[in-house]
């Protein structure tokens, strides 16, 4: 399972960060960074809570 971001959209608010920091790590430059490729299955919970509490709808799950 893999989480796509639209940096179009994210704007470094870092709720998923919040949610997951073992996933999603907000760098010193404010860029998102994932820090998972391949996310396991049993973390899609957590994947899916930081999919929809960004306030920018810039995360979705491919997979
Ligand atoms: S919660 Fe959304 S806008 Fe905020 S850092 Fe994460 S992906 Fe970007």
């Amino acid at each position: 399972m893999r989480i796509v971001v639209d940096r179009t959209k994210c704007s470094s608010i870092g709720l998923c960060e919040a949610t997951a920091p073992d996933i999603f790590e907000i760098g010193p430059d404010g860029a998102l960074n994932i820090l998972m490729d391949d996310v396991p299955a049993d973390r899609r919970i957590d994947l899916e809570q930081a999919c929809e509490n960004c306030p920018t709808q810039a995360l979705s799950i491919e997979g």
